[in-house]
């Protein structure tokens, strides 16, 4: 058997949104607002669950955005959050970010991160973590966020990762809810 490459591709309108945004967030807010309209538009789109990530620099540079893409490329660990973090690695060139420490980089997700993000969150080298909505509120909806540390921010302090919860919480449940009163699939 010739096993076929594994490719992950942004969906088309992933580009022209940024285009159209520009790529510098300087507050914490913006970066997460991006995040939470990359969800809500992929949800809108019908690419994938509505969950929205990106990599920027301490400044605010957009590195990468990173949707959900599980159902359309049926792959069950293309979380936003995975696809965010792949990409910066693709387009700095590093699988550790940080350069071994020299560089900072934030993680915004839209919804506090999965068991399997939150482990690949360490090796990925980003030094802090933007959350939205937390896992509860995707739990409420039905999706499941696997088996994660009942201390899991204490746990990536641990590891040198600062976690901000709760970044426009209303907004990011608002995106969660419409897709479930959609009758989004759960997975
Ligand atoms: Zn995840």
């Amino acid at each position: 058997m010739n096993y076929p490459p594994v490719t992950i591709e942004l969906p088309a309108w992933v580009q022209p949104l940024i285009a159209a945004k520009g790529t510098f967030f300087p507050s914490l807010e913006a970066r997460m607002a991006l995040v939470i309209e990359l969800a809500a538009r992929n949800v809108a789109e019908k690419t994938g669950g509505p969950f929205g990530a990106a990599v920027f620099s301490a400044q605010g540079q957009l590195i990468a955005p990173g949707v959900n893409l599980v159902t359309a490329a049926n792959c069950s660990i293309l979380h936003a959050e995975m696809m965010a973090l792949a990409l910066a690695q693709k387009v700095l060139g590093r699988f550790d970010l940080s350069d071994n420490g020299k560089l900072s980089y934030d993680l915004a997700a839209s919804t506090e991160p999965c068991a399997m993000c939150f482990g690949a969150i360490p090796w990925s080298g980003v030094n802090r973590l933007l959350c939205g909505a937390r896992d509860a509120d995707a739990r409420a909806i039905g999706f499941d966020e696997g088996a994660k540390l009942p201390d899991w921010q204490a746990a990536l302090r641990a590891r040198g990762i600062t976690v901000i919860r709760d970044l426009m919480r209303p907004e990011a449940i608002a995106t969660l809810q419409a897709y479930a009163a959609a009758d989004g699939s759960i997975y």
